[in-house]
């Protein structure tokens, strides 16, 4: 089936892309010794294709890194399969016993007293959906991986302890982001594999009160110099309005970022060489944005580089979802924009791609640093039923790339990319974001 809707379409080479970039720099979590090794790959890669322009701007980023973790359940003794939340701090040298309180999320925990919750290690006993639009399913959840440590903290927990936000049942714990707040107390945060997370969730349905120990190391290093790594495929006719597509170089630590994002970089690097060969009318910018993971720094080092020539972007774009095949094309532009996006929807229905759709969030996390000035943008929803599975896990490798799926996302990003070049107007400013 996808093999047919492909017929027609430009080879790809996108999956050997994303297989070149972690088989030369593996993991390349932020300030990491795998973050050069990715940007000195993707300088030559961008040459080597025949980008112009190419260059790296610099970054700073914060610089975290993993240590050793055990977490064992104290009676019946049981070790458990765990990893430190980004960020996360240590815990003292002969770790953090105490008594487990599940919670479902965290309005659960805020209804507690604080009596209930202090000296405990509260564990977030949050369930993700496995659906085809994964994205909104992962936000439904990741609260619980993001602020729990606060909410925990705030009533006098001792350590946050989650279900992995993701959807394997295999023993691979997902890593990703944390947060901590000023004036609330730090304490050590670490996910589950789903498995594991399982066992405690038993323990509590047969009425028992498990207490668990953790020992966690983390460092968290002076920030670090990355880099943004910028190439070019010069416009023919509109050479100073830019087209942006982008997807992100770093990756979290437990894996190589196969799917996380190798693939969007395979992806973007394709959709320029195409270009290459049939340059569009406006300037296409390959952007590989540093520390999407862990900080968001270098799409805001860009938007504060390039400030005075973001009215000059004309669209940006970004592939951050996966690999999987890409169902529904979204958009953000100003009132007016309709009709020179709606061509698009016959361009991509052949690919299987079911609806080109107006949405106010529209894009990939790199660009929200954009949406103050008004650049409209797009992005591809893609399946996600199998990339919560590697999301961040020591299972994401690029071997996982389906060839037929990245060939069908490769060529829906270059329909949609080279018809926004090409159009003849501007598309109309997106609208600002409301204030928080
Ligand atoms: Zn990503």
């Amino acid at each position: 089936m996808l093999a047919q809707r492909l017929a027609g379409q430009p080879a790809t080479r996108a999956q050997d892309i994303a297989c070149e970039l972690t088989d030369a720099a593996g993991p390349r979590l932020a300030g990491s010794k795998g973050d050069a090794l990715a940007r000195a790959w993707a300088l030559e890669k961008m040459k080597a294709i025949g980008l112009t322009n190419v260059r790296e701007e610099p970054v700073t980023v914060p610089h975290w890194e993993r240590g050793p973790i055990s977490v064992e359940i104290v009676s019946p003794s049981q070790p458990l399969v765990a990893a430190a939340l980004g960020g996360s701090i240590s815990t003292p040298p002969g770790g953090i016993t105490a008594p487990v309180l599940r919670v479902t999320s965290i309005e659960a925990l805020v209804a507690l007293s604080d009596d209930q919750v202090r000296g405990k290690i509260v564990y977030f006993d949050k369930p993700m959906q496995r659906v085809r639009d994964g994205f909104a399913s992962y936000g439904q959840t990741v609260d619980v991986r993001g602020k729990g440590a606060i909410a925990a903290a705030k009533k006098g927990a001792v350590a946050s302890l989650i279900r992995s936000v993701g959807t394997s049942n295999a023993r691979f714990p997902h890593t990703g982001s944390m947060r901590y707040q000023e004036d609330v107390p730090k304490i050590p945060a670490a996910a589950l594999a789903i498995p594991d997370a399982d066992i405690l969730t038993r323990l509590f349905a047969r009425g028992q009160t498990p207490s668990v120990k953790l020992v966690l190391e983390a460092t968290q290093h002076p920030d670090a110099t990355s880099g943004n790594i910028l190439g070019e495929v010069k416009g023919r006719t509109k050479p100073d309005e830019i087209v942006l597509i982008g997807a992100h170089l770093d990756s979290w630590d437990l894996g190589p970022g196969g799917v996380d994002d190798a693939a969007g970089v395979g992806v973007v690097l394709e959709v320029a060489r195409l270009f290459l060969a049939e340059p569009p009318a406006r300037t296409v910018r390959v952007v590989l944005f540093a520390n999407e993971e862990n900080g968001l720094k270098g799409a805001r080092a860009y938007a504060v580089a390039h400030a005075a020539e973001l009215p000059k972007h004309h669209v940006a774009f970004e592939v951050d979802g996966g690999a999987g095949e890409a169902w529904q094309l979204l958009w953000t532009a100003g009132e007016g924009a309709d009709a020179a996006m709606a061509p698009l929807a016959k361009k991509l229905a052949p690919l299987g791609v079911e609806a080109v759709l107006r949405n106010d969030d529209a894009g990939g996390a790199d660009l929200i640093p954009l949406e103050a000035a008004g650049v409209p943008r797009l992005g591809l929803k893609q399946d996600a039923r199998r990339y919560f599975d590697l999301h961040h896990t020591a299972d994401d490798t690029c071997d996982k790339i389906d060839p037929a799926e990245i060939a069908q996302l490769t060529a829906a990003a270059w329909q949609s990319v080279r018809h926004v070049a090409n159009l003849p107007e501007r598309l109309p400013a997106a609208p600002l974001p409301k204030p928080e």
